[in-house]
């Protein structure tokens, strides 16, 4: 018989139990129930899992939260499984260790460590004086992707890890002007689609590809990237974005790029406020139209601001 879970309709042998129901409608969510779930009936009416469902055409809601019965339910293993949406990654920043290495040795290149365990403790990030010394690391990174095989491969294993955490979008970010000149922007560009096409067929996980141009690089590479990445929309690459050392590169340096990428049909986002004041965060939004801020750690520096963005913009 036919009975219905979050308005999904799922079909049920009579006698079955309310959490049989819950796991013909979404499996994840059947495992919730015994952690951070449970289920009501329309009536909002809190249900036990275990009873057997009521007549045909009864609706069930399952409900997630954190907490339940006054205990934390939210725990790593429970967020791991929730399907989600992760909106700002740096793909030259998610490496796995391993590929590092591997690309390193096939390339005759030297790492810090030479072990995936060693390497991942090097690369990690503690104690950074500022956003520069932080993105020195990026530099480690970079030297072994400057090949198209290794970039298809790092796009390609970085949406599998996502899928595996169960991450359904995600949009990731890198920049096409950090791989040349051993690329052009053109197989800079490719070369990470390719691999993310080969994970999607793979996983069905969703991914928009945003290019990054650089604060410290001249404008006219900034504008030269809009124009190659603009070709590239229908192909995944969704949007636009301005990164690297912030103090003393102002983005409206960079505002022919941004308008090229804007009548181009690309969103535009761009990192702000973090390596300097809120003053950058409101040059990105009203000089250069950015429809979304990365990182913006110190958007609370200026309450005004804060304000307009909860209102008009998003962080991200
Ligand atoms: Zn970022």
């Amino acid at each position: 018989m036919r009975v219905f879970i979050n308005d999904k309709a799922v079909e049920v042998p009579r006698g079955a139990r309310v959490r049989d129901a819950v796991a013909q409608a979404d499996d994840g969510l059947a495992r919730l129930l015994d952690s951070a779930a449970y289920v009501t009936d329309a009536a909002g009416r809190a249900i036990d899992a275990g009873d057997a469902v009521g007549e045909a055409g009864s609706v069930y809601r399952v409900v997630v939260t954190a907490r339940r019965e006054g205990k934390p339910r939210l725990t790593k293993d429970a967020l791991r499984r929730w399907p989600k949406v992760e909106l700002h990654v740096h793909l030259d920043g998610a490496l796995r260790p391993a590929t590092m290495l591997e690309l390193a040795r096939a390339q005759g290149i030297r790492l810090p460590a030479d072990t995936p365990d060693a390497l991942a403790k090097a690369m990690l990030v503690r104690d950074a004086k500022n956003l520069e010394e932080y993105l020195q690391k990026y530099e480690v990174t970079l030297s072994v992707l400057q090949t198209a095989q290794a970039l298809e491969r790092v796009a390609y294993e970085f949406v599998i890890d996502k899928a595996a955490e169960n991450v359904r979008y995600v949009e990731v970010r890198y920049s096409p002007l950090l791989h040349r000149p051993a690329l052009t922007l053109v197989q800079a560009i490719e070369a990470p689609l390719a691999g993310i096409r080969r994970a999607v067929a793979e996983t069905g996980t969703r991914v928009g590809l945003i290019v990054c141009a650089m604060r410290t690089k001249p404008p006219a590479e900034s504008l030269e990237l809009a124009r190659v990445a603009a070709e590239y929309r229908s192909a995944g690459v969704t949007a636009f974005d301005l990164a690297g050392a912030e103090r003393g590169f102002p983005a409206r340096d960079h505002r022919a790029a941004f308008e090229y990428a804007a009548a181009h049909g690309m969103a535009c986002t761009c990192h702000a406020g973090e390596g300097d004041g809120p003053q950058s965060i409101h040059q990105a939004l009203h000089d250069v139209g950015a429809q979304r801020i990365g990182h913006g750690t110190r958007l609370a520096e200026d309450p005004a601001l804060l304000e307009e963005v909860v209102a008009r913009w998003r962080c991200a």
